[in-house]
């Protein structure tokens, strides 16, 4: 193991992969070999077959783990790949508390799949530690946090909800795709499983779709290892490369398009056309003080609301730098609109009652220059308002 002194930014690149042990190689070798020659039939060295352990796929497992804090990885093939496979540690009649406005595609596995295998939900406002305690049921065995949430960014108190899962035997699954262990670190607050969508931040570079799966007591990480094993939704060697590549430059990334997002939601408070901003690292969200205890910034993802659809629609046409995609966590500022985009899989009814209005835009901030970035949506804003003139 690397020595533990050093701080995380410099553990991204100084970690038990720094260099290849047998060639020196300063880049983890890509091993494509499916399946690996034993010596005799008896004997089986540390890999066998692809699906089960693979040493590339092995690096980034180890190396998210060292990071996360944590004593066991996993990669998976796409972030919900990590989460469905997390799920399945449950069984028939189990029950799972969820925070309610998490990830369209999560939203969609509790309900759509789960629901086909006896594993029941109940979605709670997850910032209120009242309404989570109430929620919690002899049967309850895991409590699923994400924060910030997606696509308001509520902020949940970590240990609050540790604490409540701790007292009721339940274990607590939080998704850390919006942070990374960069600006928090979950399993250091006591949660049991910490799961990333790698697509995002860790990778970084809008160019491979991954999940990960962080753990530290051992016999957790044996069931993990086993679902891994037997649903096989593991990550391809090339795109665990192109992971470990990404996280090489993850600190610096993430920490510069954090800066970027508090100037935008500083300066979006002051456009008229917004009517609110929602933004963990400004003083003025209700979860700022837990932000600032919990993690290092308020990260790199903000979401702002405009009147309804239609000034959504005239805004965005006339942007000219964020690509507007689904998607979040890339070099490229990304613009997407949650009703049609992450959480489509949504009926509009569940969305609203969640605050998920039509009017809603999130933005993830990239590398590019803050002030070109506000320079566009000032342009943007000025030929869309013109525009909805115009019309009325
Ligand atoms: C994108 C995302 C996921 C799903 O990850 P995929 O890699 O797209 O499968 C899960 N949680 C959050 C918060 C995400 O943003």
């Amino acid at each position: 193991m690397t020595d533990h002194n050093f701080s995380f930014q410099t553990k991204l690149l100084h970690n038990d992969y720094k260099f290849d042990k047998e060639t020196g190689a300063v880049s983890v070798p890509i091993q494509h070999a499916s399946t690996f020659h034993q010596q005799n039939l008896d004997e089986f060295g540390p890999f066998d077959y692809g699906r089960s352990g693979n040493p590339t796929r092995q690096a980034l497992e180890q190396t998210i783990a060292e990071l996360e804090g944590g004593r066991f990885g996993f990669a998976f093939s796409s972030g919900m790949a990590a989460i469905s496979t997390a799920f399945l540690t449950l069984s028939q009649g189990d029950h799972v508390l969820v925070s309610n406005d998490c990830y369209g595609g999560t939203y969609r596995m509790v309900t759509e799949v789960l629901v086909r295998y006896g594993i029941e939900h109940t979605f709670v406002d997850m910032t209120d530690l009242q309404e989570v305690a109430l929620n919690i049921q002899p049967n309850t065995k895991v409590i699923y946090i994400e924060t910030p949430s997606n696509p308001l960014l509520k902020v949940t108190d970590i240990q609050g909800v540790v604490k409540l899962a701790k007292a009721n035997n339940c274990l607590t699954f939080l998704d850390n795709t919006f942070l990374t262990p960069a600006l928090q670190r979950p399993l250091e607050l006591g949660v049991d499983v910490v799961l990333h969508s790698a697509t995002k931040f860790i990778a970084g570079h809008s160019d491979v779709v991954a999940g990960l799966t962080v753990v530290n007591d051992e016999e957790l990480a044996k069931q993990i290892a086993f679902l891994q094993n037997s649903i096989g939704a593991v990550l391809g060697v090339q795109d665990c490369w192109l992971v470990l590549r990404g996280l090489k430059t993850l600190q610096i990334r993430i920490e510069q398009s954090s800066k970027a997002a508090l100037q935008l939601a500083e300066w979006l408070q002051t456009v008229p056309e917004v009517e609110q901003v929602f933004y963990p690292g400004l003083k003025s969200h209700p979860g700022y003080p837990i932000q600032l205890a919990q993690a290092k910034s308020g990260g790199a993802v903000l979401s702002f609301q405009l009147k309804d659809e239609e000034a959504v629609k005239q805004f965005v046409k006339h942007l000219q730098i964020p690509v507007v995609a689904v998607s979040l966590g890339a070099v490229e500022s990304i613009l997407s609109y949650p009703a049609k985009m992450s959480h489509a899989a949504m009926s509009k009814e569940e969305r609203h009652k969640r605050g998920i209005s039509d009017g809603l835009l999130r933005l993830s901030l990239g590398l590019e220059d803050p002030a070109d970035l506000i320079n566009d949506f000032k342009q943007a804003f000025d030929k869309s308002n013109l525009r909805l003139k115009v019309k009325k």
